[in-house]
């Protein structure tokens, strides 16, 4: 077992495999244990659960989930690295390394073949925690959430600037389709900052570790999901047009548009960065209700 800690060990380990950090894959390593403990804490993992993580690198994490939970799955993209976590790695029985890409990935798929419940076993619940790969964070949590994965809890370490849109109120320049994406599937919130210090090499924007913890039920009726989410990307894509101007491009005419915010009880000139998730959930639906009367 190789405890990667120091940017000065980190470097000479890579170095004596021939390996260097790929910007290109969002290689930024965690060299401090304690950051690294400290997020495995906040996972408030327990003995009997699985855990998925996402681009394990070189094991800062891996290292502190294995200890907390039956068994960590350990998703990787890069042959080079997977091939040294081998060798950190691998006298831990309960960690199961796979290479692959997430944003393919079939994360069910891959805890059920790590517990051997290919044979029609009940897959349970799982959380998810990763230091993301911050060139994918978007179309990874799109992925995540909509996957309809059996996915319990995520605890994921992302640029600041994706956090504070994660979580953040409506009526500022934060608040957009993605705000309303994670509101929908999870309840979020931020659990601590991470300095940039931590990370070898240094990225060149804060982070903060965001908790998601997945909803059982979505918290509001939308009917067609689709269509909610068309309405909510109608509604920001032109951000500085009122409601009714934007979504008359989703929809073609004025008329429909018109009578669901009237039975929504929204006023028309409102911009949809003003618009909580109840309200698009009610104007989706009246929405819906409109255009299928005509
Ligand atoms: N967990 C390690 C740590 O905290 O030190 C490394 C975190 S580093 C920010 C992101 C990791 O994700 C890298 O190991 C990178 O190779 C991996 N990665 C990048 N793209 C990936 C993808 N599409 N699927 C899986 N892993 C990926």
């Amino acid at each position: 077992m190789y405890p990667v800690v120091g940017p000065g060990r980190l470097i000479s380990f890579m170095q004596s495999r021939g390996l260097s950090p790929r910007r290109s894959l969002g290689q930024n390593f965690l060299v401090d244990a304690n950051i690294a403990r400290k997020i495995a804490e906040e996972a408030r993992l327990r003995p009997e659960d699985v855990v998925v993580e996402i681009g394990p690198g070189l094991g800062a994490l891996t290292l502190q989930l294995a200890g907390r939970a039956k068994m960590v799955v350990a998703l990787e993209i890069d042959r080079g690295l997977l091939r040294a976590l081998e060798e950190i790695l691998g006298d831990r029985p309960e960690v199961r390394l796979v290479e692959g890409d997430a944003l393919k990935a079939d994360f069910d798929g891959l805890v059920e073949e790590a517990l051997g419940l290919q044979d029609g076993g009940r897959l349970p619940d799982y959380k998810v925690v990763a230091n993301l790969p911050y060139y994918i964070t978007s179309p990874l949590l799109v992925r995540l959430l909509e996957g309809g994965f059996h996915i319990r809890e995520m605890l994921l370490m992302l640029q600041a600037e994706v956090a504070r849109r994660l979580v953040a109120p409506p009526g500022g320049k934060e608040y957009g389709a993605l705000t309303l994406l994670v509101q929908y599937y999870a309840r979020a919130a931020i659990v601590m900052h991470v300095p940039r210090t931590v990370f070898y090499p240094r990225p060149e924007v804060d982070s903060v570790v965001v908790r998601l913890e997945v909803h059982r039920r979505p918290p509001v009726e939308v009917g067609d999901r689709d269509f909610f989410f068309r309405v909510i990307r109608a509604a920001f894509g032109q951000r500085r047009k009122t409601l009714a101007n934007a979504l008359r491009s989703l929809v073609g005419t004025r008329g429909p548009v018109e009578e669901a915010l009237a039975a929504a009880g929204i006023d028309p000139s409102r911009r949809g960065e003003t618009l909580s998730l109840e309200e698009f959930a009610g104007l989706s639906r009246c929405l819906q209700a409109c255009m299928g009367r005509r």
